[in-house]
């Protein structure tokens, strides 16, 4: 008997049916597009007698899951992942409430543990034995693991561009591995026609409604974790049982490919705004690779329908649809709806500077999909579309973690051809490859003075991870005067606003020392200076950063200046 109430209602005609995994269409009207609605003051009283009984995966919201029985032997403890706080990050885009939802940390180490955990669960409790699939990879590897579990055989067409390292780890769970020269959209055709002739249940995608669903669980989660992160405050919605006290970010920031995770999300909060558990829907922002980024075309130039992409040109293999389809429609008409939003792009090389940036900052070492979102938010807020007093969440949705080659021997995949080209370019080495080769060839001596820890911090590690300095660190103009005459640095990086002796002060002072005078200064401040101010420096520093403005590469590049 199913403990929770739902039922299928049709986007298209209105019709509601109860939800049957292998009835894909509308009754009614045959549209592939519909959604599943339940019971949300029901599944209130329910979740508030029952979560706090529940360990911390995704089926703690069963409720709100298109599943009629929950089935323990599926589960690898999916969902449940941490809310991590991107200090060091944030500081760098002047951002205190910057968060991180680490997905890397599913059972096959990215956010689609989710989808294929409730969208296999879903295939066993209907019945279903063998099983087709498209992926850009992710989907492919996390379906074989729980297929595997289920007892589902599986064939996973797989663009020839996935990277050979995950398709090996789609073949090491016993699926069916085809691979398709040619486009993702391309391997969806071929695998859809191949599932219509056999007969086999096909994976949707945004039209599979367990998926989308799946994906709600992020914004539960999210809302939930934020939730001990602001304990102390105020209660905003004192009618809420404290159990039931979530508290919703102001963005939450995705990258997106063919837009399951984001149409899911919204989903997600939607549902705990209707249920008074959180008190508003926050903003979403869709990060797409340059190179295939139709979504955010058709946003800039407020069209409804998507152009498709032909021929994607971005090495982000993982978010390379080119077809969003009707995805982007439904997406973006409720977002309007909600008041905004927002779409971007950015080209693999920020990306590619990005998975370093986040490695070096936030300990996460990340595969590029992931990081097109972190490269996305840097963006929005250079533009002032999130602001820095903003609650921002950013899903860190992937890690790549390699089987190796030999452990698979030959002939675990067949190879079969659709008539496209292949992508030429190679990903270029950029920016942070000329960054990484600056490393000076002597030891550098350098003083930071700051009097916030938090920025010691991010400085230091930015200097760490650019080359071999001796860092020292004062907290306050005196320490810092005491620290220099001591033993004088090659270079010292001073901040402005310190109470007792500021930035100005100090330098000032190190005017008087003859053998101090000429040490270059780089000053970082966190506020615009007035004219008066920026006179007052003239002459006595190297160069002037802005705190929550400068990334790392902009820093480097002025202290090897100074340094050389
Ligand atoms: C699938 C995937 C995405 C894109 O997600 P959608 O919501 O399906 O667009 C982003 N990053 C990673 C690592 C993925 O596997
Ligand atoms: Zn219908």
């Amino acid at each position: 008997m199913s403990h929770h109430t739902f039922a299928v209602h049709c986007l298209d005609c209105g019709h509601v049916e109860p939800f049957q995994l292998k009835q894909t269409t509308c009754s009614n009207c045959g549209s592939n597009w519909r959604e599943v609605h339940y019971d949300l003051a029901l599944t209130r009283e329910i979740l508030e007698q029952n979560l706090h009984t529940r360990p911390f995966d995704l089926w703690r919201y069963r409720e709100l899951l298109p599943i009629a029985e929950y089935i323990p032997y599926l589960s690898m403890g999916e969902g449940g992942t941490p809310l991590v706080h991107a200090k060091n990050l944030g500081m760098m885009l002047g951002c205190p409430t910057l968060y991180i939802k680490d997905e890397r940390q599913g059972p096959t180490n990215s956010f689609k543990d989710r989808q294929a955990a409730v969208a296999i669960a879903a295939m066993k409790e209907a019945g279903i034995t063998e099983a087709v699939l498209a992926s850009t990879g992710n989907v492919a590897i996390s379906y074989s693991a729980y297929a595997a579990r289920a007892g589902i055989k599986l064939w996973a067409f797989l663009t020839s561009l996935v990277p050979l390292e995950k398709m090996r780890e789609v073949a090491i769970y016993g699926t069916k591995v085809v691979k398709v020269t040619g486009t993702y959209d391309e391997a969806k055709r071929l695998a859809a026609e191949f599932a219509r002739q056999r007969n086999l249940h096909l994976e949707r995608g945004a039209c599979s409604i367990p998926s989308v669903e799946s994906m709600k669980t992020l914004a539960f989660e999210i809302s939930e974790q934020l939730a001990h992160y602001y304990d102390a405050e105020p209660q905003e919605k004192p009618t809420a049982s404290p159990i039931l006290r979530w508290k919703a970010p102001d963005w939450y920031v995705q990258s997106v490919s063919g837009g399951i995770g984001p149409l899911g999300v919204l989903k997600g909060f939607s549902e705990l705004y209707e249920m008074g558990l959180i008190d508003r829907v926050p903003s979403i922002a869709c990060i797409q690779a340059e190179g295939c980024a139709p979504m955010v075309a058709a946003w800039k130039s407020n069209k409804a329908v998507a152009d498709p992409i032909l021929a994607p040109k971005t090495h982000i293999t993982t978010l390379s649809t080119g077809d969003p389809g009707r995805t982007y429609t439904v997406l973006r008409e409720r977002m309007l709806n909600l008041g905004g939003g927002a779409f971007e792009s950015v080209s693999d090389e920020e990306t590619f500077r990005m998975i370093h940036l986040l490695a070096k900052l936030e300990g996460l070492s990340t595969e590029s999909a992931a990081a097109v979102a972190f490269a996305g938010v840097v963006k929005l807020f250079r533009q002032g579309v999130i602001k820095a007093n903003e609650i921002v969440v950013v899903n860190c949705t992937g890690h790549t973690m390699p089987v190796e080659n030999l452990v698979l021997g030959d002939g675990w995949s067949t190879d079969i051809t659709a008539p496209r080209q292949e992508l030429e370019t190679k990903p270029q080495e950029g920016l942070y490859g000329a960054l990484s080769n600056l490393a000076p060839e002597k030891i550098r001596k350098i003083v930071i003075i700051d009097d916030i820890e938090d920025a010691r911090r991010l400085l230091r590690r930015i200097l760490q991870s650019q080359g071999e300095f001796i860092i020292r660190e004062a907290d306050s103009g005196k320490a810092g005067i005491q620290m220099i005459k001591e033993d004088p640095p090659d270079l010292i990086i001073l901040d402005l606003m310190m109470p007792e002796m500021d930035g100005f002060a100090v330098l000032n002072l190190l005017q008087e020392y003859p053998n101090l005078a000429s040490i270059p200064v780089i000053v970082v401040t966190a506020k615009e200076l007035t004219k008066d101010e920026q006179i007052l420096l003239r002459g006595k520093v190297k160069a002037l950063m802005h705190k929550g403005k400068f990334m790392s590469d902009d820093l480097a590049d002025e202290i090897l200046e100074a340094i050389n």
